[in-house]
């Protein structure tokens, strides 16, 4: 039997952080083997909130390749490209437009937040208010079963479903409806207590960051604000540091919570045991992005997973001409 397939991916609108780490990134990793596994770095969806800044995709799109595979996704076992290099994904955008309404891309509760977060609440682009109809292009151009993605991202595969459905109710049954896949940490805090470490917000620990940065980083994140004293009882719940801890230190996080609620660790200690404990993941991750940077490949690894996506989007888009009764001729 064919294995299922996963579609994730990322905005290259800067290098990857340890929200990615822990809310997709980890997932993907872990399930690269059991599932056919497509990555999509995203630049078009990027340009939907950096349409004037084109010339910062070069770096990072590169940037995002690197930490995707330097954390250790395997280009011999998955596919990783580039969005705008799979033309098929644009044909499906333009198919799925035409009866996605306006309404419900307004009512999408992420969509409302970010306008908010980059002031286009009155004054939205078109290519915006619809990149959740590009996003189902992005997840269905290869027919994806699963979505591993964290909770901002809900709405969207939600909208994904969505459009499949249709689809396949007005035309004939093409695309699977894909399940989101949501993990343990669903949303890691950004350093300055903001409810999302996110890019665009410069709140992130990078997982390209060297230690002194990761330390000087930690030392400085907003912690609970009405801890005064080192012996004050804290408020984990509130923290930052302990939402960090409760992503990458499961094994301590109950001996960290009660300390912190009993007031027998003060902020610095509880800061220098996560600082180390973040380095020592991130290690590994760092070495590897070294090593693959000097290698040089990257390019020769996104050229071979964009060939094997635009061999999966021709697949597709045959099935959904012929769906659509929309092939007048033999293309051969
Ligand atoms: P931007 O601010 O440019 O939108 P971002 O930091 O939100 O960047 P994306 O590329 O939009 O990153 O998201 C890629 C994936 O990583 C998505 O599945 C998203 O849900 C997940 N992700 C991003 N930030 C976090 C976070 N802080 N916690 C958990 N998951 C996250
Ligand atoms: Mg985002």
């Amino acid at each position: 039997m064919a294995r299922k397939r996963i579609l994730t991916g990322d905005r290259p609108t800067g290098p990857l952080h340890l929200g990615h780490y822990a809310g997709s990134l980890q997932n993907r990793v872990s399930l690269q083997d059991e599932y056919d596994t497509f990555i999509i770095i995203a630049d078009i969806q990027a340009l939907s909130t950096n349409f004037d800044r084109p010339e910062k995709l070069q770096v990072d799109v590169r940037d995002v390749a690197l930490d995707n595979i330097a954390s250790g996704l395997d280009p011999e076992r998955m596919s990783i490209f580039v969005q705008s290099m799979v033309p098929q994904i644009a044909e499906l955008t333009v198919l799925f437009s035409m009866f996605t309404t306006v309404n419900r891309l307004r009512h999408n509760p992420t969509i409302k937040s970010e306008a908010k977060q980059y002031g286009f609440e009155d004054n939205m682009t078109y290519g915006f208010l619809g990149y959740p109809v590009s996003q189902a292009a992005d997840i269905l151009f290869c027919r994806a079963d699963l979505v591993p993605v964290g909770e901002d991202q809900l709405p969207h595969i939600e909208m994904t479903r969505f459009v499949a459905r249709r689809f396949n109710e007005l035309y004939d049954e093409v695309f699977p409806e894909p399940e989101p896949m949501v993990s343990r940490v669903s949303r890691l805090m950004g350093l300055d207590g903001n409810a999302k470490m996110s890019k665009s917000l410069g709140n992130c620990i990078y997982l390209s960051d060297p230690p002194d940065v990761v330390e000087e980083k930690v030392s400085q994140a907003v912690t609970d604000p009405a801890r005064i004293h080192k012996d004050d009882p804290g408020h984990p719940e509130v923290c930052t540091i302990f939402n960090y801890h409760a992503a990458f230190s499961e094994d301590e996080i109950e001996n960290i919570k009660e300390m912190c609620r009993r007031g027998t660790i003060g902020c610095v200690a509880c800061k220098k045991n996560l600082a180390k404990r973040l380095n020592e993941l991130l290690e590994p991750i760092r070495q590897k992005r070294r090593e693959l940077e000097k290698a040089g490949s990257i390019d020769d690894i996104l050229v071979e997973g964009n060939r094997r996506a635009v061999e999966e989007g021709e697949r597709t888009m045959e099935l959904v001409r012929d769906a659509m009764g929309i092939d007048y001729w033999d293309m051969e």
